[in-house]
């Protein structure tokens, strides 16, 4: 092979720096539940690499931190393998952003990929529920996407998760995924009684729910005001399969599963925008944090069609809101920067 250039040989330098900087932020962020970088600093360095992938596309290996999801699971808890693998969401941070993603999805779908639906996005942690012939078996943070933590004990001591499925046609098998939180309420609480006890207190409300829930004491997850809302399934055998999120909504809902009354279908890119900017203006008018809006193709057979990337689906996309100053103090007082 030739030489590499002196330019190419300082890509790949920066390329390893970069992937070292971000596997230590991911370890403190998702093993430890205490970060010691900023999410816009991480986030630049994530655009950073993507960049330097996109002159170099030879560094893009699939141990690149471009190509993972989250982060490998905490020796604490015991690993299990997931259903089907969890993913993350690819990014929008303005309106080209959006309008990039649903013209890539109108190339690739073999049909017209409206109507969407628009919800939120809650700034808490992923976790997957598998119910079989309606019974909570297991509970599992995402780990890595494909091998994730038992928190079946800490999970079962929230409220909004039904040991039990209702209902009619429920599948022999289900796994459903969603977002366990802290009430805005609930974060500040136990900030405040953090900082009494002279603790440092959580960066945001999604590392204060994360460490409520990963404790090896379900106990003191039981006194954590944690909720959770469920926002999508993996494995589904034994019932008739719903056609659309929408639908799939209604069916977790007769579950007696926890799902927003917050979402919206709507049939057009111009209403989508029309949600981002209302709960722009309302972030703080939910009882959670969000930090932006979760826009999905509505019609099943459209997703499947669409598929995913290495880490994420084509027919999703994460609409993120800028940050805000009440996590950065926070973190400034952690970090003391
Ligand atoms: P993400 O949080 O941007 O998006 C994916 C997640 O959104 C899903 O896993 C799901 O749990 C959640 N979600 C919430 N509401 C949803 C809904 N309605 N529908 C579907 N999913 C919903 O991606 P990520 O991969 O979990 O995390 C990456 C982000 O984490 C980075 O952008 C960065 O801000 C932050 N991070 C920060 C540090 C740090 O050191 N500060 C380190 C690692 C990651």
């Amino acid at each position: 092979a030739p030489e590499p250039s002196p330019e190419e040989a300082e890509l790949s330098r920066r390329h390893s720096e970069l992937t070292e900087l971000i596997e230590q932020a991911s370890w403190r962020y998702y093993v430890l539940d205490s970060p010691t970088v900023s999410d816009a600093e991480y986030d630049s360095w994530m655009r950073e690499i993507t960049a330097i992938e996109e002159r170099r596309p030879e560094l893009r290996t699939p141990d690149s931190p471009t190509q993972k999801v989250g982060a490998p699971i905490s020796t604490e808890f015991t690993a299990v393998e997931h259903l089907q693998r969890m993913e993350s969401l690819d990014n929008a941070f303005n309106a080209a952003d959006l309008a990039g993603w649903q013209g890539r999805a109108e190339r690739l779908a073999e049909r017209d990929p409206a109507p969407y639906l628009c919800e939120l996005k809650i700034d808490g942690l992923a976790v997957a529920l598998v119910y079989e012939k309606g019974r909570l078996v297991r509970a599992a943070t995402r780990g890595d996407g494909r091998v994730g933590e038992d928190v079946t004990p800490n999970v079962r001591t929230i409220a909004d998760v039904p040991e039990r499925l209702t209902g009619d046609d429920v599948p022999d098998l289900m796994e459903v995924r969603g977002e366990v939180f802290l009430p805005v309420w609930g974060f500040e609480k136990l900030n405040q009684e953090l900082m009494d006890a002279g603790k440092p207190p959580f960066a945001n409300p999604r590392n204060s729910a994360a460490g409520s829930l990963r404790q090896k004491d379900p106990r003191i997850t039981a006194h954590r005001a944690l909720r959770m809302i469920v926002h999508g399934v993996g494995k589904w055998e034994g019932a008739t399969a719903p056609k659309a999120q929408s639908e799939m909504y209604d069916r977790l809902k007769s579950f007696g599963l926890p799902v927003s009354d917050r979402y919206r279908v709507v049939a057009t890119m111009a209403e989508v925008q029309e949600f981002v900017d209302h709960y722009a203006e309302h972030r703080h008018d939910t009882e959670y944090e969000i930090d932006g809006v979760v826009v999905k193709v509505d019609r099943v057979d459209v997703q499947r069609q669409l598929g995913s990337t290495s880490k994420a689906p084509r027919w999703a996309i994460a609409y993120k809101y800028p940050p805000e100053e009440v996590t950065t103090k926070l973190l400034d007082i952690r970090v003391g920067i």
